[in-house]
C-alpha cells in the first residue's frame, strides 16, 4: 500500500484499502495522504470529510497541505468547521503550521495567539514565531521573544539566529546584533555560517558602518561569497561610497565575470555621485569588453517617487515586504493557472532526479524575481486595492512575466499596464491588449 501512496496511485490505495476492509483511523490516514499527494487537496478534503473520526495526524495532513499550497482561505474554513472541537491541544506541527501561515499572510496578532496557546513548543515552533515577527519588522518583539525562548529552556539553533540578526538589521540595532553574533559560538555552541556573516554585513552596511563591515569580511574564516559582497556593494551604492564600491565590484566581477548587473550598478553609482565622466568612461569600457547587455529594469511611480527594480533586486527599503508579497503572489498565480516557463532554460549537470528538481527550482526562483514581478509585488503592497498598476520596463517584457501579469490582473482584479520598450500592454481580467503579440 505504501508503494501506491508514494507513487500517487490513489486508485491502488483505495483498492487495497477496500480489499483489506480496513476501517481504522490509521488506514484512513494512509488513504488521505495518498489522495492529497496524488489527486490534490480538493479530493483529499472529500476523504477528510468522509472519515468517521479524525485525529491530530489527519488534521495535520490537511492543514499542512493547505498551508504549504498557500490555500489560506481553505485552511481558515477547515479551522472554522470544527477545528476548535479538538481544542488547543493540537500537535506542535499543526500549531507551527498555523503560526507560519498567519505570519505569512500578515496576521501576526493571530500567529501570536496560536503560538501562546500551544501546549508544547519546540525550536521549530519558536523559529516560526520569531521568524514571523522578524518578517514584520518587529525588532523589539523578536528580542523579547528570544529572551522568553531562552527562559523556557529551549536551545536556539542556526535558524533562530538568522531571524534574530535580520531583525536587528532591519531595526538598526547594531550593538545588539554584535552581541548576538558574539554569543553564537561562545554561549550557544553554534558555528556561524555564511548566512550569519551575510546578516552581519547587511546590518553594518545598512547602518552606514561600511569600514566596519569591510573589516568584518576580512576577519571571516572563509572567503565571502557573492551574497556577502553583493550586500556590502549594495550598501556602498546606498551610501554613495564609490571607492569601496569600486574595490568590491572588482572582486565580484572576478567571481562572476558574466554578471553585468554589478558593472551597470557601478556606472550608475558614478553618475549619481556626479562623476558623469567616469560613468561614461566605464560604460565605454563595458562596451569595449563586449558586455553590451543592459539589465532589465522595471520602474514605477508610487507616492510621487520613482521605484526601480532589477532582477533579483534586494536594494529597495521595503525588500522584506516585497518578497513576502512575491511569495504569496506566486502561490496565488499558480492556483490561477500560472505555470513557470522554464522550457527556455537548459538543465544541465543533473545526474539524478533530485538534482533535476533542485536545478528546476533554481531556474524558477530566477524567473520569480524578474524585475517586472518585483515591481508588481511592490505595486500590490503599496497601492490601494482595485487601483491600476503602471510599470515601465526598459526592455521587452518577457514571456513568463507576460503570462504572470495576465493571471495577476484576474486574480487581484487590477488593471496592470506595462509600458515596455516596444508597446503598451494593458492587462485586464486575464488578457492583454496586445493579444499576446
Ligand atoms: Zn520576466
Ligand atoms: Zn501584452
Amino acid at each position: 500500500m505504501d508503494v501506491y501512496v508514494k507513487c500517487g496511485l490513489v486508485d491502488g490505495v483505495r483498492r487495497v484499502f477496500e480489499d483489506m476492509g480496513l476501517k481504522s483511523v490509521v488506514s484512513w490516514i494512509v488513504v488521505l495522504e495518498g489522495v492529497v499527494k496524488g489527486e490534490g487537496l480538493e479530493n483529499g478534503r472529500k476523504v477528510f470529510d468522509e472519515m468517521p473520526e479524525r485525529d491530530e495526524v489527519a488534521w495535520t495532513v490537511m492543514i499542512v497541505g493547505y498551508v504549504e499550497n498557500g490555500m489560506t482561505r481553505e485552511a481558515y474554513e477547515l479551522e472554522g468547521d470544527d477545528f476548535w472541537e479538538i481544542g488547543w491541544d493540537v500537535g506542535v506541527m499543526v500549531g507551527t503550521g498555523l503560526v507560519d501561515m498567519y505570519a505569512k499572510c500578515g496576521r501576526i496578532g493571530a500567529a501570536l495567539v496560536v503560538f501562546r496557546n500551544m501546549p508544547r513548543r519546540n525550536v521549530v515552533a519558536w523559529n516560526a514565531m520569531i521568524g514571523g515577527l522578524a518578517m514584520h519588522g518587529k525588532g523589539k518583539d523578536v528580542v523579547d521573544m528570544f529572551d522568553s525562548m531562552i527562559g523556557e529552556g529551549v536551545s536556539p539553533d542556526a535558524l533562530t539566529f538568522l531571524a534574530l540578526l535580520s531583525a536587528c538589521s532591519h531595526s538598526g540595532m547594531v550593538d545588539l546584533g554584535w552581541k548576538y553574533f558574539n554569543e553564537l559560538e561562545s554561549i550557544h555552541g553554534i558555528n556561524p555560517e555564511m548566512e550569519h556573516y551575510a546578516c552581519m554585513v547587511d546590518l553594518l552596511g545598512r547602518a552606514g558602518r561600511l569600514e566596519e563591515a569591510e573589516a568584518f569580511i576580512k576577519s571571516m574564516p572563509f572567503a565571502p561569497n557573492e551574497v556577502v559582497l553583493g550586500s556590502l556593494f549594495g550598501s556602498c551604492y546606498t551610501h554613495g561610497k564609490v571607492k569601496l564600491g569600486e574595490q568590491i565590484m572588482r572582486e565580484l566581477v572576478q567571481m562572476d565575470p558574466h554578471n553585468t548587473e554589478y558593472h551597470v550598478l557601478l556606472s550608475n553609482m558614478y553618475a549619481l555621485s556626479g562623476k558623469e565622466e567616469k560613468a561614461n568612461f566605464f560604460r565605454k569600457v563595458l562596451k569595449k569588453r563586449g558586455i553590451k547587455k543592459v539589465p532589465g529594469t522595471s520602474s514605477m511611480y508610487v507616492g510621487g517617487q520613482l521605484h526601480q527594480f532589477i532582477a533579483g533586486d534586494k536594494s529597495h527599503p521595503q525588500t522584506a515586504g516585497i518578497y513576502m508579497m512575491l511569495d504569496d503572489m506566486i502561490h496565488r498565480l499558480r492556483l490561477g493557472g500560472y505555470v513557470p516557463n522554464t522550457s527556455s532554460q537548459v538543465l544541465f549537470g543533473c545526474s539524478t532526479r533530485d538534482d533535476c528538481t533542485e536545478a528546476l527550482e533554481e531556474v524558477e526562483q530566477v524567473l520569480f524575481t524578474h524585475s517586472e514581478k518585483l515591481a508588481l509585488a511592490f505595486g500590490l503592497t503599496s497601492t490601494p486595492s482595485g487601483s491600476p498598476i503602471h510599470i515601465f520596463k526598459n526592455l521587452r517584457i518577457c514571456q513568463d512575466c507576460h503570462s504572470a501579469m495576465k493571471i495577476a490582473s484576474y486574480v487581484y482584479n487590477r488593471e496592470i499596464v506595462v509600458r515596455d520598450r516596444y508597446r503598451f500592454h494593458s492587462f485586464k481580467q486575464g488578457s492583454c491588449s496586445c493579444s499576446d503579440y
